[in-house]
């Protein structure tokens, strides 16, 4: 099935100052992400999302520009079926014959960031393609869900110590949630603070809930080593990035010096950091988002690594609702998937952009059954808070 148009759209959709949260990135004001959509000759259409950054705010008008421009004239009129090949292409551009001689990739110079997410988004939208093609959900092509619904967690906690504990109890009310995740960090300006803040939080969840800690890479190693130390005793699920992203000796130092389970992987992109993050054993549990990371076919390979290195994989997934569909389906089919993360921030693009809702029922989510990545995007809301 031949592609035969390629549109990008720059979604940025205001937050209502009443659901507006603050964090270490500031106010969140807009959830904004650029989506793709992709049409086949048939009439078919299916749709991707990739991301400037994992947090809400960020305008993705150069993500849109480099699909329109650079992606879509390489792609429009090759087989949709054929993913890896046009994964492979956009990845090594010019010296694709290369790679398929030696069977190596030869990826453009510095292909990795807004290219990689651009690339993500075509990504997903093939996989959608596919699966509404034959009538099968995303998950049935990687091998089927392994469950029809998966454990969620709740993912906010931004208020000081006197109100996490009324804002951890109203999140675990929504869904019944088991495990449910708070920020920590520079937010609080020292390690103590945030010990202080997650105590505050076990005080009013009482012993049943897990509470894990996102730091987002904001900590120094000896105040992550700080922060595991005072909170030792407080049923935390995981530490998420106790520092930068960048720090991956750093982080691994932090793992050896505690018990508690390290998390990472929003920041990184491709199967190859991927790699280098599992193999500096620098985590427990691996969060590759799909919309960075270089999509459904990348995030695979990703969670194959984890399945091979006995680690965790819990997608990241403060997305739209096409990352976050595909976040489901791929959590489902891989033997290392155990929870997904569910935003309890303003979220409008996973839940009034398409007709669906994801609701979660008792912790767990259902996932989807219908074909594709089981969404069906409002397209007057998509013209709607174009950009
Ligand atoms: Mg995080």
């Amino acid at each position: 099935m031949k592609i035969t148009k390629v549109e990008a759209f720059n979604l940025r959709v205001p937050i209502p100052k009443s659901q507006q949260h603050v964090s270490d990135f500031g106010v969140a004001s807009a959830f904004q992400t650029a989506l793709v959509k992709i049409t086949l000759e048939n009439g078919l259409s299916g749709w991707g999302e990739g991301r400037m950054s994992a947090g809400s705010i960020g305008n993705h008008q150069s993500i849109c520009q480099y699909i329109e421009n650079e992606i879509a004239p390489v792609i429009t009129g090759m087989d949709s079926r054929n993913i890896t090949l046009i994964w492979d292409t956009l990845y090594n551009g010019t010296r694709q014959h290369h790679a398929l001689k030696y069977g190596h990739v030869f990826p453009v110079m510095s292909r990795r960031g807004i290219t990689v997410s651009a690339i993500s988004a075509i990504d997903i939208a093939l996989w959608d393609l596919f699966g509404k093609s034959t009538g099968l959900p995303v998950h049935q092509l990687l091998g089927g869900k392994r469950a029809d619904s998966f454990p969620a967690y709740g993912s906010g906690g931004w208020t000081d110590a006197s109100h996490i504990g009324e804002e951890m109890s109203r999140y675990r009310d929504v869904g019944q949630f088991k495990t449910l995740k708070m920020r920590v960090g520079v937010q609080d300006g020292s390690a103590e603070i945030s010990a202080a803040r997650v105590a505050a939080a076990r005080k009013a969840l009482g012993p049943d809930i897990e509470i894990c800690c996102d730091a987002h890479g904001t900590f120094t190693v000896s105040q992550a080593k700080t922060f595991c130390h005072l909170v030792r005793d407080l049923g935390v699920g995981w530490f998420e990035e106790p520092v930068a992203a960048d720090d991956v000796r750093g982080m691994a130092e932090v793992r050896a010096s505690t018990h508690i389970a390290i998390s990472a992987g929003e920041s990184a992109s491709t199967r190859f950091e991927f790699r280098d993050l599992i193999e500096a054993r620098a985590v427990d549990i691996v969060q590759p988002d799909p919309a960075i990371c270089g999509g459904i076919t990348e995030t695979r390979k990703i969670a194959a690594l984890c399945e091979a290195a006995n680690l965790r994989f819990a997608p990241h997934l403060w997305t739209g609702a096409p990352a976050f569909s595909a976040g489901l389906h791929l959590l489902s089919a891989s033997s290392a998937g155990f929870t997904v993360e569910f935003s309890l921030g303003a979220n409008p693009l996973i839940h009034d952009l398409i007709e669906e809702s994801f609701t979660v029922v008792n912790g767990k989510i259902d996932i989807p059954d219908r074909p594709g990545l089981g969404i069906t995007v409002r397209e007057d809301y998509v013209r709607k808070y174009s950009v």
